[in-house]
Formats: C-alpha cells, structure tokens, sequence
C-alpha cells in the first residue's frame, strides 16, 4: 500500500486540508481520509486535484495546429479548414501517427489530462491497415503512460443521404462488417487502464439505416462502451439535416438512437431549447472543445442552462490547438461572459467558486463519458492524481477554494509539477520521464512530413 499525504486539495466537491490518500498496488484508492497528521512513512506534497478527462481527440490533428491560419481568396470557414486538414490527414501512417501520438499525450499528461477519448477516424483504410493505425494509437498511451479510450469511428458518407466520400475522405471509410470486425480484432488487444467504444464520425457521415448494426457490434463486445458522436457543430449541418429528415441532429438522435449514460455528444453547439433539455433528461454527456471551437469560428453551446437542467459535460481538447485543461476551462467561462455581459456565470446554485466548480463538473462528466473511473479523488477510483506547485507566483495569495480559480483563470504558466496515473508518477517536477526522445522524434517526423507536403 502507498501512502501519500498532502497538505490541502480538492475532496469530492470540497476543498479539504491534510489529506491522505492510500494506493493500492492496482492503482485504486483504498483509504481517503482527510484532518489527519502525516504518517511516518508517507510521500508528502502540497496540493492535489483530480486529474482531467480529455474527452474528445484526433491526435493527428496536433502536427497540423497553427498551419490554417492563413485567409485565402473566398472563403476562410470550418469548411475549408476541413480540406486543408484532409490533406494533411492523407500524410499520415502508423509510424508517423504513433510519433505525433505519443508527443501529444506527454503534452497531455503534463497539462494535467490522464486519461483521453482517441475519436480516431484515420484508418486509411480496410482491416489490416485500420489495425495498424489503431494500434498506433495504443502504442502511444503505452509509451506515454495514459490511458485511452479508443473510440474507432464510423464514416460512410460525405453527406446525408449517403452522398459518396470525397478523395479526401477515402482513409477514414469502413463498411458495417469491416467496422465490426475492426472492433472484435481490437477487443482483446485493448485491457488495463484502456477501453474499447466506438463513435459515429456525424449524421452526415453515417446513413441512419446503418446505425444500428454499429450499436449493435459495439454491445456485443461491452453493453455499457461509450459511443461518441459529432453532433451538430456548424449551422450548415443542422440546415442540410432538417432538408433531409425534417429533424434537427439531436431531434433525430434522441428519437431514434436509445441515448442514454454511454453516450457523449460532441460539439452540442447548435440546440434549441427542448433539444438541451432533453440531453440533460438522457443522461448523455456534452463534449464542449471550447479552444477548437473558438478556433473554428463553431459558436457556443448554452451551458448554464443546461448544467442548471442536472446536464452534465466534459472537455476535450480536440484539434489541438491548444492542450491545457486550464485553457479549455477559461475559454467555456470567458464564451459565456462575453455573451451574456456578466462574470462568473458557471458555479454552484446559490453561488460558489467558478474554477472549483468548473474542474469538479468537466472531470465528472469527462469521467463517465471515457468509462474511466476517476474524476475524483475517492476510494474506488483509480488514482490519478495532480500535484500544483504553489511555490509559482500566480498562486502566492490564493487559499482555500480560491486556489482552484487561481489555477484555471490567473495565468498562462502550468503550476502543475507531478502527475500520477493508477498509482505511478509519470510526470515529476513538470517533466515526463521520456520526453526528451518523443518530443525529439516528434520535431523529426513533422519536419519530414511538412517538407514531402511543400515538395
Ligand atoms: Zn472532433
């Protein structure tokens, strides 16, 4: 049993003093206890926090952040930063996907994300190199020390109606059967800390009659996997759902899809009214990208409505852009502000700490959305843990409560020195233990790819 003792940090939904956590040699808590004087032979730090769910990533994306920020003639929307994004995708294999992978996780890892939602549609596509790009993706949470759930995605079409993919699209398609046997070949290969779900690319991209066979093949392997879905980001997606169906994405997901708890609906931006509030009586949570989503010129989804309704939802980091849970957090709190001309305008009912509420709600539901058992520091869960080092300037006069809003909203420097996951430092004095070799593989293999795209 480890035992490790901190002086303050955040305890379920409270913030709690001398605190000791013990581990268990599988990595779950075993004993919380907090007022409590330091055991002889504990491992003594100041602060601890839950650590975060990233919940929504395309990992590829990463070696690609920063290079669509250019205007062309015409138009500069999500639409063609979509192109430009299909033909850098078309760059990738596995063993460029598994160098940008692993360097992104460490990045993870040290901006506080122990756990991440891999919506991976780069398959390039049929079994055997789908297996090999999948397997990339896990060989990189293995180097890094995350853990992954892996959500291979289904995608069919260019639009609805089954409209044929365009060449840009051709690595991420699958037919039912070839998706279900990718599933099953990556069943047993994904244990431990990892999961297995699956994701619908969108409603564009999934003929609605093939919904149900993907469901069905994911619950044949695991009835409670998560199944994640891009929803309703862009307003032209919403109009061309209702000239095909008459029925808004999440109108036509919610009357035809039984969604429940294992789902999570990425980028709910668009949603009227009944449409919010019956996410929230679902149970589903919303994945909100609030740096990618500003990135991309989206809009804003109407969090206090929704959290007020029992609605739950996570962060995900998505295209990275940026890869800092703080960043995401101040974003979602900074969107609503600046649209309703009012200041902290997430927290508690009744009032509260905005950056204590904000971790607390996005690691929960970043939590189930992953099928992951942390989100918070209790007995039971697997101890994933972040250590802040309050020796940084930006935290000097912040106690209490106060410390979380510090942490989220006080400055750009990462106050966070030491992260653990099921039990083991990954990251101690703000550096990951292989981060020299995969940030240095890293800069080599995008320096190649960048120059066989300018050739
Ligand atoms: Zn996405």
């Amino acid at each position: 049993m480890q035992k490790l003792y901190f002086k303050e940090g955040l305890l379920g939904g409270d913030w709690a003093l001398n605190i000791c956590v013990e581990v268990a040699s599988d990595g779950v808590i075993a004993a919380v206890h907090s007022g409590v004087d330091i055991p002889l032979e504990a491992d003594v730090h100041e602060t601890v926090l839950p650590s975060m769910p990233n919940l929504h990533s395309h990992a590829f994306q990463r070696a690609f952040a920063g290079l669509a920020e250019y205007r062309e003639a015409g138009q500069s929307d999500f639409w063609s930063w979509r192109n430009a994004m299909y033909h850098f995708a078309a760059q990738m294999n596995p063993d460029a996907l598994k160098v940008i992978t692993s360097a992104l996780y460490v990045e993870m890892l040290k901006a506080g994300y122990t756990a991440v939602g891999e919506f991976h549609y780069l398959h390039n596509s049929h079994t055997d190199q789908a297996l090999a790009m999948s397997e990339a993706v896990l060989a990189a949470a293995n180097d890094s020390g995350i853990a992954l759930t892996h959500l291979p995605v289904l995608y069919q079409a260019s639009d609805f109606g089954g409209k044929s993919a365009s060449d840009g699209q051709k690595p991420f398609l699958h037919c039912n059967k070839e998706f279900e046997r990718l599933l099953q070949v990556l069943k047993p290969r994904i244990s431990g800390r990892h999961q297995l779900g699956m994701a619908f690319h969108s409603l564009r991209a999934v003929p609605e009659e093939n919904f149900a066979g993907a469901v069905d093949a994911i619950e044949n392997i695991n009835l409670k996997a998560p199944i994640h879905i891009h929803i309703a980001e862009q307003m032209k997606e919403v109009e061309a759902s209702v000239a095909h169906s008459g029925k808004r994405p999440v109108e036509w997901l919610l009357e035809n899809q039984n969604v429940d708890e294992r789902w999570c609906l990425v980028h709910a931006t668009h949603v009227q009214e009944h449409e919010w509030k019956a996410i929230a009586k679902s149970g589903a949570v919303v994945g909100l990208c609030p740096a990618t989503e500003a990135n991309l010129g989206d809009g804003l989804f109407p969090v206090p409505e929704y959290t007020q309704m029992g609605g739950g939802f996570g962060i995900g980091s998505d295209s990275h852009i940026s890869v800092d849970a703080r960043e995401e957090l101040r974003l979602l709190e900074y969107g609503q502000r600046l649209a309703r001309q009012k200041r902290t305008v997430l927290t508690y009912e009744g009032g509260g700490h905005t950056g204590e509420y904000l971790w607390r709600e996005a690691a929960r539901g970043g939590a189930q959305a992953l099928a992951q058992p942390i989100g918070e520091i209790a007995v039971g869960k697997r101890a994933d843990l972040l250590v802040i080092n309050r020796d940084n300037p930006m935290m000097a006069g912040s106690f209490y409560g106060q410390v979380m809003d510090s942490f989220i909203f006080s400055g750009q420097p990462n106050p966070i020195s030491d992260v653990m996951v099921a039990g083991e430092w990954v990251v101690r004095g703000g550096k990951h233990k292989y981060e020299e070799d995969i940030f240095g593989a890293y800069k080599e293999t995008v320096r190649e790819i960048a120059m066989a795209m300018e050739a």
